[in-house]
């Protein structure tokens, strides 16, 4: 569904992505696992639009959509859980879901993919904090809103960095947690995450990126072998 073909980015004159190939299908989980520096995040920042690309070409649903501007690959189907977690932090959660689901609804796409009461239902915290500013939630706190928010827009394509960044041993179990729950339901995954041990529990396959290039595929299936293989381990991922 996802398709990068030959990726190139840079941040000035340093050249940061080298031709990055990797796909994502419907309805499966892929992580993209790499050392600190390998690319994760600028990849992820090529995918949404807010860094350029150099060079290649990426496709979602059969459409070229590298040559456009963020919002509207975010309407195409794209939702992404970055860093800055999009969430309004004057406006309360309850505030920042109906928001969510309204642009959900409207972007036209099959009703009842997510509800708000099962969101609420798999993110306990949102409904704990539902009348608080978004602003007064913990790190943790904001990170699940923001996962249920990109749910509530009803993606094809959930694409997150970094998942479990300064979060608490506790919810980053629980995030993994919703990770498998949402494995099934007509959607694509793409988790970027240097934790691979984290991500090999969920993920169905994945890629490992170490400066700026897709370095070593992990096919469906042979994440204990890559996990047991220290020459790759302590190559790609520093031990
Ligand atoms: P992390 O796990 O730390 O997020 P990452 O794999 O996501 O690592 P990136 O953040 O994509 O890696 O960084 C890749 C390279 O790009 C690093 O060498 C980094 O120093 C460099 N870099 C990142 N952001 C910028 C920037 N704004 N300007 C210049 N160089 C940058």
């Amino acid at each position: 569904m996802l398709q990068v073909d030959r990726i190139s980015a840079r941040y000035g004159p340093l050249s940061i992505l080298r031709e990055v190939s990797l796909g994502v299908g419907a309805d499966e989980v892929v992580g993209l696992v790499g050392a600190n520096g390998a690319g994760k995040t600028t990849l992820v920042r090529v995918l949404a639009g807010l860094l350029r690309a150099s060079a290649g070409k990426m496709t979602f649903a059969g459409r070229d959509i590298s040559a456009e501007a963020g919002h509207r690959r975010a309407g195409a189907g794209i939702a992404f859980v970055l860093d800055n977690r999009a969430l309004f932090g004057e406006l309360t959660v309850k505030e920042n879901l109906a928001l969510a689901e309204r642009r959900g609804r409207r972007l036209g796409r099959p009703d009842g993919m997510f509800s708000q009461d099962e969101i609420l239902e798999l993110f306990p915290v949102a409904a704990e904090r539902y009348h608080a500013p978004v602003q007064l939630l913990s790190g943790g706190q904001q990170q699940m809103v923001a996962i249920a928010r990109a749910l509530l827009l009803r993606p094809r394509l959930l694409v997150m960095d970094e998942p479990s960044a300064g979060l608490a041993p506790l919810i980053v179990k629980h995030v993994i947690e919703v990770l498998h729950r949402l494995k099934g339901r007509g959607m694509g995954i793409l988790v970027a995450e240097q934790n691979v041990r984290l991500i090999a529990d969920v993920a169905d396959r994945g890629y490992v990126m170490a400066l700026g290039r897709i370095v070593h595929e992990v096919k469906t299936g042979d994440w204990p072998d890559f996990l047991t293989d220290q020459r790759l381990v302590n190559a790609y991922l520093g031990g």
